[in-house]
């Protein structure tokens, strides 16, 4: 399949996933995870309809960009941040999804303020309670939001989660649930600067089950660029 064939195919699936779930398609949001490969192939998804572009690496992305590869989309940032990138990062992308510090939130946002912007982050949950990935606990998260009102160039829009890998895409169901109650939970109260716009949850094996599970912001790669190669 060549990618606007498979964008084509991503697009539809999420749209009767969001059917099937009483949403309206057009409140599901598609960002196609680009990393790995060239501008040209960027390109090419953007013009079958890939809305947002989403990258993991600083570098990569700042190549890219200055490529033109995002022209045409919007950009989001969805890898993890190191502090001392965040200067690169604030302003280019237009949303942060993978946010899992209060350090790093305070450093977003003495960036931009320096830059006279505010900048949209999600809070990455590690919803699997896994060593080796970055996150906060589902249990840290009201805390969070409501220090959120101390960082006044910063707007916090949701929750992001990355579970952990599942032979079968059913078996993350119970995460994406968990995921979505705690989205619930925390969009009760009202605290400043704190939006609960969008679940940035699922990826290509499973962002059906993402949405019917109540995902409104999926990030999809391979499902349209083809497995990745790595060298
Ligand atoms: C690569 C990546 C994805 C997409 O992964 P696929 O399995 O290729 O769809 C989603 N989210 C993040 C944070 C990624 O790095």
């Amino acid at each position: 399949m060549s990618i606007a064939e498979s964008t084509a195919a991503v697009l539809k699936n999420i749209e009767n996933a969001a059917i099937a779930a009483g949403k309206d398609p057009k409140d599901i949001y598609l960002v196609v995870a680009s990393k790995m490969n060239d501008a040209e192939r960027v390109q090419e998804a953007i013009k079958a309809g890939v809305p947002i572009c989403g990258e993991n690496r600083v570098q990569e992305m700042l190549e890219k960009n200055s490529q033109g590869a995002y022209n045409g989309a919007k950009l989001h940032f969805i890898g993890h941040l190191q502090k001392n990138k965040v200067r690169q990062v604030v302003g280019l992308a237009e949303l942060i999804h993978s946010v899992d510090s209060l350090p790093l939130i305070s450093a977003i946002n003495k960036e931009a303020e320096k830059k006279f912007i505010v900048q949209d982050i999600l809070l990455e949950v590690n919803i699997g309670n896994e060593e080796s990935k970055s996150g906060f606990s589902p249990e840290e998260i009201p805390g969070i939001l409501s220090e959120i009102c101390q960082f006044s160039a910063v707007r916090v829009r949701g929750l992001m989660a990355i579970p952990p890998v599942c032979r079968i895409s059913r078996e993350n169901r119970p995460y994406f649930e968990r995921m979505k109650q705690l989205f619930v939970d925390n969009s009760e109260k009202k605290y400043d600067n704190v939006y609960m716009d969008f679940l940035s949850m699922g990826m290509s094996g499973d962002y059906q089950e993402a949405i019917a599970c109540g995902a409104n912001m999926v990030r999809v790669g391979s499902a349209i660029f083809g497995a990745r190669i790595y060298k």
